[in-house]
């Protein structure tokens, strides 16, 4: 007899993965043989295309999504003595960029449907030190925006969206960023659009854009002698003319690739039924950009941790990451004296969330092997 033939490794499928064609490989040596490299009319070219994106609106990029919020946080003059209210369930940039304009990241929980921050807490949370609120579309699902922007108004409040899984979300049928006050979005290659690493603040007013010009590259100001003054603590968080370039070609593609990440999406919902079963994230509406498709585990059930969980779909070729830790308890801002218990939505989400391959060249069969391989490994998990 002959023992069954084994399967033919499967290649690994990572949770997220860039989409570069040809196009712009070719394009990128072009931007490198102009010589013109670093800032330069890529750059303004590509502010202009998303500016246009949103509405017309003021854009700026910049070297990555948390030097573009520092400088937001810098450019509407947060700093010592300040509160900013964000989420304990996000990336750790957001909670980084607020200490380090020497201000104070006042946490406060999610709402466990949406994982997005929870605004009654919010609204709870503010003093009379608070200077903004700082919430993150989470996933690419927008915040509740009447109920966002009602809050801001009623208690004189500016709002920075972290919108950087956001790009291309929209808030009954507007898009995040065309809209409402700040928003800062993430080129990082995880994201919907990519320029390797860089980011983008849209603002309401073209004076505010200037001035985060200014923080953007070393305080600099042009003097009418041809010579130059620094007139603000400025940083350099300036995107390169080759990155840009690689921008403009990905926002042209940026619909198609969000209608992929639905199709995608859908397939999941269609087909992931795991014993125990898991807690699938909110739908949304089809303003959602799907950035990451996120179940929770279902831990209490299993006899696993999370770690041999992930260790065992990596034995099957497929990645996972964890979006994310909770803020408040890493070593930095446990140092503000926050403890386990203080956000606990957030920190269930933190320790029970798993990210799912997603990214728009995925097959649907791809999708089918990820449902069939966590529930097999969910079933031996239980044991
Ligand atoms: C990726 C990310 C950021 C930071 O973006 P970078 O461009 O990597 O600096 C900020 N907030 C959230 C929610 C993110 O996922």
């Amino acid at each position: 007899m002959h023992a069954a033939k084994p399967e033919p490794a499967q290649p690994f499928l990572p949770f997220a993965r860039p989409t570069i064609d040809e196009t712009m490989v070719a394009a990128l040596a072009d931007t490198l043989r102009s010589l013109w490299i670093t800032s330069g009319p890529q750059v303004l070219a590509f502010e202009r295309a998303l500016s246009e994106y949103h509405d017309g609106r003021p854009a700026r990029v910049f070297s990555s999504a948390t030097g573009a919020l520092e400088v937001a946080l810098l450019t509407i003059g947060v700093g010592p003595g300040d509160e900013v209210i964000m989420p304990a369930q996000t990336f750790f940039s957001c909670a980084n960029a607020i200490a380090r304009t020497g201000a104070r990241p006042v946490f406060v929980d999610v709402d466990p449907a949406t994982r997005n921050m929870d605004l009654s807490a919010a609204a709870a949370a503010i003093t009379a030190r608070t200077r903004a609120l700082m919430p993150t579309h989470f996933a690419g699902l927008p915040l509740d925006m009447d109920a966002l922007y009602a809050l801001a108004r009623a208690r004189g409040l500016r709002v920075i969206e972290d919108a950087a899984l956001a790009i291309g979300s929209r808030w009954k049928g507007r898009r995040i960023g065309s809209f409402g006050d700040i928003a800062s979005f993430s080129f990082h290659p995880n994201k919907n659009i990519t320029t390797i690493e860089g980011g983008a603040l849209v603002f309401a007013d073209e004076a505010e854009a200037r001035r985060a010009e200014q923080y953007r590259f070393h305080g600099i100001a042009r003097l009418p002698d041809g010579t130059r003054d620094v007139v603000v603590l400025g940083g350099k968080y300036n995107l390169p003319d080759v990155n840009a370039r690689l921008g403009l070609l990905q926002l042209a593609r940026l619909e198609e690739f969000i209608a992929r990440r639905r199709h995608l999406v859908a397939r999941y919902f269609g087909r992931l039924q795991t014993d125990p079963p898991c807690e699938l994230p909110a739908r949304g509406d089809d303003g959602h950009s799907w950035n990451f498709f996120a179940p929770l585990l279902p831990l209490d059930r299993l006899a696993w941790t999370r770690k041999q969980v992930m260790d065992a779909l990596a034995a099957r070729g497929i990645g996972t990451g964890v979006s994310y830790e909770a803020v408040h308890l890493t070593t930095q801002y446990r140092a503000l004296g926050h403890r386990e218990g203080d956000f606990p939505h957030a920190e269930r989400i933190a320790r029970e969330t798993l990210t799912l391959p997603l990214f728009p060249t995925m097959q649907d069969a791809d999708v089918d092997r990820v449902c069939d391989a966590l529930r097999a490994v969910l079933h031996e998990a239980r044991g």
